[in-house]
């Protein structure tokens, strides 16, 4: 066998039962690894293999966690899949520790800018855009066509201007508005509107008759200060047609432009990014390579004094009494569990549990449940202790690492922490998707260098080059925060804003239509 052609896999923490193989195309029966262990029949790559013999109903050890029991008995050698394993139960909330192992502050890291536009509000933006909110999924074509006027006729005249970006989305009418749920999808659209690369001009369409009224997404002396109030078109009031519609918004369009036009780029400290770390088409090796990779990233902006938000809740669910414990504070932590309860009981009213979680393509791409996907995915995080928690739809005032309580699914996830004040994203993923943002840059790290060649020009980062040995994890972590200052900077653009690859707004609403 040529020495590139030797098997290789990767342990994830010395009490591991498992490993995963990281050749490309995976490794054939009557492979024989470097421990001398022959593999009694062919294991894909990215999926697990028995490294000992497991009687049914031992544990599958995986990141030193249990990630599920042996249903049957699986000889060494084995190739160790979804079938093979029933899953465990979640952590009992009510038995989490509360800040029980809080981590020591890790030394500061000086010297990190990026250019950024300053805002009033002393939040900053990575983009200056031109944000046009909407009450209702009624006036959203007509958006879209407004949009489209100005790109072409107004824009080219605001060269300090990135874009402009119709936040439109199918909420607003037709939904039990009063309903505790509504208020998720209601504060997000009005926290989206006030996300950092708008630059605090908001510029709303109405309908007029909708249920989501301009006053009640954007009440006065619900926003932090503004220099004006946010400024209404309302298509029902307009007499002349059509045409008089149009023109309406894009009078207001133009107002906006010339104010975000005198936008400059300055130098800011790291400390102003608000970094949203998520995972999207995870395979076994995203726990190894890029969400480590990530993790570390996420521990050098938190030393740089940034916000990190982590995300997912069905996905740092099976982890949550190890997140618990590293809370600053038992409020903290409690906060957290409130989240984690607040889910539990969502999914239970719709019927179903966590284990709806993983994809087709997760469990091809060796994920065999939604433990070992949260094992995996909880390693963005880093390993700084948690400064605070936001429910999903609000913004994060903390500095440091915080949760923000958003689905899994990778657009709402996008679309809340876009409201709770991201201004850069980072996204993992194994099996691959294009997902992009309009409103800030995404930075797509894969887990494995076949992806990466494959998707050379939408991947940013390779992180499958810490499974073959070409880089290490901290190196990898390195290479992410100088691109997020690239990026944020103006400097370098990811590859979905290359592309123009955004992807839509889509809310979390658990209320009642009607
Ligand atoms: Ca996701």
């Amino acid at each position: 066998m040529a020495p590139e052609a030797e098997p290789r896999t990767l342990r994830a923490h010395a009490s591991d039962n498992v490993a995963v193989v990281v050749n490309p195309g995976g490794l054939p029966a009557g492979a024989i690894l470097a421990s001398g262990l022959e593999l009694r029949e062919a294991v894909p790559e990215a999926h697990k293999l028995a490294l000992a013999d497991l009687a049914a109903g031992d544990a599958i050890v995986r990141y030193g966690v249990v990630i599920g029991y042996a249903n049957r008995a699986i000889p060494r050698g084995s190739w160790v899949h979804e079938g093979l394993m029933t899953l465990p139960a979640p952590p009992e909330l009510a038995a989490c520790p509360l800040a029980t192992n809080v981590p020591a502050p890790l030394p500061a890291l000086e010297g990190y800018a990026f250019e950024g536009f300053r805002n009033a509000d002393g939040t900053v933006g990575t983009k200056n855009l031109l944000g046009i909110s909407t009450t209702v999924q009624c006036v959203a074509a007509t958006v879209e066509y407004a949009v489209k006027r100005i790109q072409a006729e107004l824009l080219p005249r605001y060269a300090n201007v990135d874009d402009v970006v119709a936040i439109t989305h199918p909420y607003g009418c037709g939904v039990a508005i009063d309903a505790p749920g509504a208020a998720i999808p209601i504060r997000t659209l009005r926290n989206l509107s006030l996300n950092p690369n708008f630059g605090g001009e908001i510029l709303l369409v109405s309908l007029g008759c909708e249920k989501l009224q301009p006053v009640r997404l954007i009440p006065a002396g619900a926003l932090p200060v503004l220099e004006e109030a946010p400024s209404v078109a309302v298509m029902q009031e307009a007499q002349h047609g059509f045409g008089e519609i149009v023109a309406n918004i894009l009078a207001l369009a133009e107002k906006k432009l010339k104010k975000l036009n005198e936008r400059k780029r300055v130098s800011c400290p790291a400390a102003d990014l608000v970094v949203g770390l998520q995972c999207g088409g995870s395979d076994a090796l995203s726990g190894v390579t890029a969400n480590p990779a990530v993790g570390f990233a996420a521990d050098l902006l938190v030393r740089a004094g940034a916000t990190v938000m982590f995300s997912e809740v069905t996905e740092v669910r099976d982890a949550a009494h190890l997140v618990t414990a590293r809370a600053a504070t038992p409020r903290i932590a409690s906060e957290f569990l409130h989240e984690m309860a607040w889910y539990d009981e969502y999914l239970r009213a719709g019927g179903a549990d966590r284990a709806a979680n993983p994809t087709p393509g997760n469990v091809k791409g060796g994920l065999a449940n939604v433990v070992e996907k949260a094992m995996g995915s909880i390693a963005k995080a880093g390993s700084t202790a948690l400064m605070g928690v936001a429910a999903a739809g609000e913004r994060v005032r903390q500095k440091g690492l915080v949760f923000a309580a958003t689905p899994a699914s990778d657009f709402i996830c996008g679309t809340l922490q876009l409201a709770a004040g991201m201004n850069l994203h980072i996204f993992t993923t194994g099996r691959g998707t294009p997902y992009g943002l309009a409103v800030a840059p995404v930075i797509k790290v894969s887990t494995n260098s076949g992806l990466a060649a494959r998707w050379h020009d939408l991947i940013d980062i390779d992180a499958g080059r810490i499974a073959t040995g070409e880089a290490t994890v901290e190196a990898v972590g390195w290479e992410i925060l100088s691109l997020v200052l690239d990026v944020a900077s103006g400097r370098k653009k990811a590859w979905a804003d290359h592309w123009g690859l955004h992807n839509e707004f889509v809310l979390f609403n658990p209320g009642p239509v009607t």
